[in-house]
């Protein structure tokens, strides 16, 4: 048996946090492979190293002197390393890093000792070796990873030293540089770890219990996930649940290792597991997995007449916003229109000059465009299988007086979008969980 355990910057924050990830790590034989990411938030007023090394590089950018911000990172490091007793000569380092400092140094080298430094404490902490990501994760020169190359490099580290602490989040250029990824790319580290090494698990150390079915933020006490397919996540995350880097699913669901969410403060709570399929029989099934939504979309409406006979014109403007580099989320065609939803923040300056282009270029009878929109998805896979698992969801929204401004369906029926008015967006997030969850008690 074999597990990779990747920790967030949360339970990394502190030599307090530090020893609980020590607790988690020896009380399974199993928990091989420790990824890390750099020292987080102490409490919420605190900061991230990560954030911190990017403000220095930024001071000397601007040509501000980065003395302050380096010693509070500096110090981090020392409060940690003294607290454990651990003897790593950061000293060292931190001198060679200031004089890095006045030499135009990189800023991805120099954000990505928050995770080097803090995988240097570990590895001494838990008595385990040290892997530089540098020397087996690799990008190629646009900035994408070698999937390959990196996998039969951590497979080739770790026959040497199989149990070992790896900095996320960074890997190497073609000539040796560091490149680092985008924020939180510690997830897809340790989802390559886990690839590499074919690991029984990925699990995932937090500072939330699991996935919750709905936003605390939102819904009071939500119920967490224990189970939800890969296919699931993807469709809550698209919709605003922010759990896990995106790009650090596909190398664990490729070789279909199932990625377990975990809390390092309450270890001893199960978490969520993600898998490609799931046992229906050890879960009990819900029509509703989980419910995510996002505002403040704009939808243009076109009309034509005979418009899903002659989809010229649909090509035609998908093709002009294409061209203006706005994504496009959703596509929904009646037999004389078609509404396209599309982010206001993208649109908020030009919507009228699109308009205006649509109106001129392609002639259409009409143009609508309603905004302040929020999309809301409910995620279930057994929704596609359950029928009047729509007639439950509008008839909640019906009894509260919630108006249903657009309805759209996920990809393979394990979803159901629906568009609604900004101002109602968290009524409409209550109501659907109330009316899901209060009646499968
Ligand atoms: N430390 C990096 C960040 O804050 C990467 C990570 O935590 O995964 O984004």
């Amino acid at each position: 048996m074999l597990k990779v355990a990747k920790f967030g910057g949360s339970s990394l924050a502190d030599a307090a946090q530090f020893r609980r990830v020590k607790d988690i790590v020896t009380a399974d034989p199993a928990r091989m492979c420790v990824v890390v990411s750099a020292a987080g938030k102490r409490s919420k007023k605190d900061n991230k190293i990560t954030d911190l090394l990017y403000l220095t590089h930024a001071h000397i950018n601007y040509g501000v002197s980065p003395e302050d911000i380096f010693s509070l990172i500096e110090q981090r490091y020392y409060e940690i390393r003294d607290e454990l007793g651990l003897t790593y000569d950061l000293e060292s380092e931190f001198a060679r890093l200031r004089t890095e400092l006045n030499r135009d140094i990189s800023i991805d080298y120099l954000v990505s000792r928050g995770e080097y430094l803090t995988a240097r404490l570990m590895s001494e902490y838990l008595n385990y070796a040290f892997i530089d990501a540098a020397d087996c994760v690799f990008f190629s020169y646009d900035g994408q990873l070698d999937y390959n190359k990196t996998y039969a490099a951590i497979a080739q580290k770790a026959l040497k030293t199989p149990r070992f602490v790896m900095p996320g989040f960074y890997g190497a250029l073609p000539n040796g540089h560091i490149r680092v990824m985008t924020r939180g790319g510690s997830d897809i580290t340790g989802a390559i770890v886990a690839n590499a090494l074919d690991a029984d698990i990925y699990e995932n150390w937090t500072d939330v219990s699991g996935i919750l079915m709905a936003d605390p933020k939102v819904v009071k006490n939500p119920r967490p996930i224990a189970a939800i397919t890969y296919q699931e996540l993807r469709e809550l995350s698209y919709m605003g649940a922010s759990v896990l880097h995106e790009e650090s699913i596909l190398p664990v669901k490729e070789k279909n290792i199932p990625l377990n969410i975990r809390n390092t403060n309450s270890p001893g709570d199960a978490g969520t597991m993600i898998m490609e399929t799931i046992d229906e029989s050890s879960a009990p099934a819900r029509m509703i997995t989980g419910i995510a939504g996002r505002r403040s979309f704009t939808v243009l409406t076109i009309y034509q007449k005979h418009i899903s006979t002659d989809t010229r014109i649909i090509r035609k403007t998908l093709e002009m916003l294409e061209a203006c580099k706005v994504e496009v989320e959703h596509i929904t065609l009646g037999v004389d229109s078609f509404n396209v939803v599309i982010p206001t923040a993208q649109v908020r300056d030009r919507i009228y000059d699109i308009i205006a282009d649509i109106k001129h270029q392609l002639q259409p009878d009409r143009i609508k465009m309603d905004d302040n929109i929020a999309l809301i998805a409910c995620v279930g896979r057994h929704m596609a299988s359950v029928p009047g698992s729509s007639a439950r969801l509008f008839g909640a929204l019906g009894e509260k007086n919630i108006n249903i401004r657009m309805i759209a369906q996920g990809s393979e029926e394990i979803s159901i979008i629906v568009g609604v008015d900004n101002k109602d967006f968290e009524q409409t997030i209550r109501t659907l969980y109330d009316g899901f969850m209060n009646r499968e008690e």
